[in-house]
């Protein structure tokens, strides 16, 4: 077990975990920091991120990333890239278990975030955080006047359909079943937009590219395997996401997906346990909005522990 109790832990190092690591290094709590798997999280897969302030060129994922974590590092947060493998939240101080090691911290902000959950099929590899996004919002501009489709069947799907009709020329909503998930009135909305087409009985068997990036997909109809292959530039996959939850063992109380539910202010079901970003998070989803609340949950924890003594 390590000698000392820290004042705060923070498990996961994207926006929202560098951020709470830069409020609390920064209010003197000296804060441990287990990044995780993926240091630095999920901006690590995508290129170019233009919707974050005070980049006016846009700025590489993976470069801010870096530019946040020196940044927490700069006013003393300590990182270790390793992951928490449990918890115990039944007494305080609070137990964290890394690579089999014990810590112990009067308090703990979760900032692991939620993975999107992909096709898993051929050629998205290479293509992930390029022609292939998880996110209109974030990758929606990058296709003006091109060919895009959306894979899924709920009103995510049909968000970002509608969304994407701003800026491509046609989007093509790609659906396994011809029931759909999505309320009636995304659906419909969807449905009547001009610029999309509803392709049902159909799903992605491989996606197709070349040099210059993604190029079409080949589709399968589920009901004889027969296939075609469609054209297109940018793939939008809409088919759900997972916080990344699972290592919490039912410590703090979520909903029935997973994701953590904020007790008061940024406080879970467990005092002096925190959460911030996606992994809260169902619907905005952004770094901007996780470096937001990371804000939060480190103020809260300032505040929480200062009530403590
Ligand atoms: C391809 C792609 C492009 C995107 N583009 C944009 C964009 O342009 N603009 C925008 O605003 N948003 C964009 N997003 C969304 C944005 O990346 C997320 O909203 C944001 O990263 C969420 O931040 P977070 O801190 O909550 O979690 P994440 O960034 O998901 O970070 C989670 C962290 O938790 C760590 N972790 C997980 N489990 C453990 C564990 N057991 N122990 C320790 N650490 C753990 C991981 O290593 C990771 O560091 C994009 C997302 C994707 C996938």
């Amino acid at each position: 077990m390590a000698d000392t109790t820290r004042n705060v832990i923070i498990i996961g190092s994207g926006p929202a975990g560098y951020t709470a690591g830069l409020y609390s290094a920064r209010a003197l709590l000296e804060p441990l920091m287990f990044a995780g798997y993926m240091s630095g999280g999920q901006l690590m897969l995508t290129s170019d991120v233009e919707n974050f302030p005070g980049y006016p060129q846009g700025i590489g994922g993976p470069e801010m990333m870096v530019e946040m974590r020196e940044q927490a590092e700069r006013f003393g947060l300590e990182v270790q890239d390793r992951n928490v493998e449990k918890v115990d939240f039944s007494s305080k101080p609070y137990g964290v278990w890394v690579e089999g090691e014990e810590y112990r911290a009067e308090s703990i902000i979760i900032c692991t975030g939620a993975e999107s959950i992909w096709l898993g099929v051929e050629g998205e590899e290479a293509q992930k955080g390029r022609g292939i996004s998880t996110c209109a919002t974030c990758d929606g501009a990058f296709f003006r006047e091109e060919e895009v489709i959306v894979v899924g069947g709920g009103d995510s799907a049909m968000e970002e359909a509608t969304f994407l009709t701003r800026f491509a020329k046609k989007v093509t909503i790609v659906h396994r079943r011809d029931v759909f998930r999505a309320s009636k009135v995304m659906y419909e909305r969807a449905a009547n937009h001009p610029k999309i087409e509803i392709k049902t009985f159909r799903s992605v068997k491989s996606w197709l590219s070349d040099e210059s990036g993604l190029t079409g997909a080949t589709l399968e109809d589920p009901r004889d395997g027969s296939t075609e292959n469609i054209d297109c530039t940018g793939a939008f996959i809409a088919i759900g996401h997972k916080p990344i939850t699972r290592f919490l063992e039912g410590q703090v109380e979520t909903d029935e997906s997973g994701y953590i539910i904020h007790k008061e202010n940024t406080m879970t079901s467990i005092d002096g346990v925190f959460a911030a970003g996606d992994v809260v998070d169902t619907r905005y989803r952004q770094a901007i909005t996780a470096a937001g609340m990371g804000c939060q949950a480190a103020i809260d924890a300032e505040k929480w522990l200062e009530s403590q003594h």
